[in-house]
């Protein structure tokens, strides 16, 4: 799709560093999906379009981080054909392997103490695990089966944590959960349901594991252990009903994804816990500031830092129109001089600046380097600084430069007008 003069390219939306065009298509033409990308679609379009089309990384969560490194204990915990199992020391010693993989910072904690005290969390959740469940271990069919189908024009994945098999083709999906609650949800049943039951590699793996030829492979139902409480939840398959209308809601999130409708839903919430806010022109734009804003300076210190941190997305915000008002006044001066308006005097220095060929690679130069963070919170001026950063790796500077031209810039200088207040 190209652009001609400069007329937005059809279905275009505003990005970085310009208009974003569809994505090249997969040589296979499906579309990948899953049950994340479709509840993050449903949740806000926008921050879908910066995580899958942009591929701009969210900031690290601790929630995450914990859930990922006792996942990986479990894992390894049921990955034997037959007994022995692993001793609770050595599950409680591959959750610490796993835990020592990053730092506190890489995790998303704030300090060391809170890595440190959800550490212990970890192993005591494990050991209570272990121990409720000791009298009846058994090695499950499937563990972290993770599959791709191919459907109506998608690539599907789901990833089980634990497959269990009931005999008769029947099999029961296990999901732990990690967080503070377990509520039902139903979309990631459905999916999971639906994309299981179709999965030719599931009947594979039972001919193969229990030499059961099944015609069809059927969900029973799906489990959700909460670790935490070591309670379980069972929820039963969906009936036909249930799943054609879900599937209905999957095509049409699928379709307006091909359409490149990337149209921001803010919400409260949702805009509270988004990594993206600083690049999401509504914002601060069409949107009141959030509640939050009314916190006095009485209030606790990380409503404070919040506070602080918004402010400074939005100073940035402003600092991205003044370079684009300060772009028109450069090239209406011409060669720079002093010009004045009703209120100020301009005076305008002709100078020069980078600009970027390609908004992707240099999404990927500031992935690569772990500067996607700075990315986050700069605008294009941020990204000159960043390339132009002391501190910046050789290499770094060595890719960002393959993607920069430097064209000319006006330095401008504002005076108010004297007798104006
Ligand atoms: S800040 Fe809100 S509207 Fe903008 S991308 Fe994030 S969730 Fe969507």
């Amino acid at each position: 799709m190209k652009k001609k003069n400069n007329e937005p390219a059809p279905g275009a939306v505003p990005g970085l560093f310009g208009d974003i065009v569809p994505p090249a298509p997969k040589a296979d033409g499906l579309l990948a999906f899953s049950y994340s990308k479709m509840s993050l679609y449903e949740e806000c379009p926008l921050k879908y379009k910066f995580k899958y089309i942009d591929k701009i990384k969210e900031e690290p969560k601790f929630y995450f981080a914990f859930g990922s490194a006792i996942h990986a204990a479990l894992e390894f915990m049921y990955a034997v054909k037959a007994p022995p199992f692993p001793t609770v020391e050595e599950v409680c010693e591959e959750f610490k392997r796993e835990w020592g993989l990053k730092s506190y910072l890489e995790k998303g904690y704030r300090t060391q103490q809170k890595s440190d005290d959800d550490y212990l969390k970890g192993v005591a959740m494990l050991k209570a695990y272990y121990e409720h469940n000791r009298a009846r271990l058994a090695p499950p069919f499937l563990v972290e089966y993770s599959t791709d189908v191919e459907v109506d024009g998608l690539k599907v994945r789901i990833i089980a944590d634990k497959i269990e098999y009931k005999g008769g083709g029947l099999v029961e999906l296990i999901d732990y959960k990690t967080g503070k609650d377990v509520k039902r949800q139903p979309s990631q049943l459905y999916m999971y349901q639906k994309i299981a039951e179709i999965d030719p590699r599931l009947k594979e793996k039972i001919a193969e594991t229990y030499g059961h030829k099944v015609a069809d492979v059927r969900v029973s139902g799906m489990l959700y252990y909460h670790v935490p409480t070591n309670k379980e939840y069972f929820f039963d398959r969906a009936d036909d009903k249930e799943i054609g209308g879900f599937w209905e809601r999957v095509l049409g999130v699928a379709d307006a994804i091909r359409g490149l409708k990337f149209d921001p839903t803010p919400s409260e919430r949702g805009c509270a816990w988004c990594d993206y806010k600083s690049l999401c022109p509504h914002f601060f734009g069409n949107n009141p500031p959030p509640a939050e804003h009314k916190l006095t300076s009485a209030e606790n210190i990380e409503a404070l830092v919040d506070r602080y941190g918004r402010l400074q997305e939005r100073m940035d915000e402003l600092q991205a129109q003044l370079a684009e008002v300060g772009e028109s006044i450069g090239r209406a001066s011409r060669d720079g001089g002093e010009f004045a308006g009703s209120q100020y005097t301009a005076r305008v220095k002709k100078g020069s600046k980078w600009e970027f060929k390609d908004r992707e690679a240099v999404i990927n130069i500031l992935n690569q380097f772990e500067l996607y963070h700075k990315a986050l919170t700069l605008t294009l001026t941020g990204i000159t600084n960043v390339l132009e950063s002391d501190a910046l790796p050789e290499e770094a500077r060595k890719k960002l430069l393959e993607q920069a031209v430097k064209k000319t810039a006006f330095d401008i200088k504002i005076v108010k007008k004297a007798g104006l207040i």
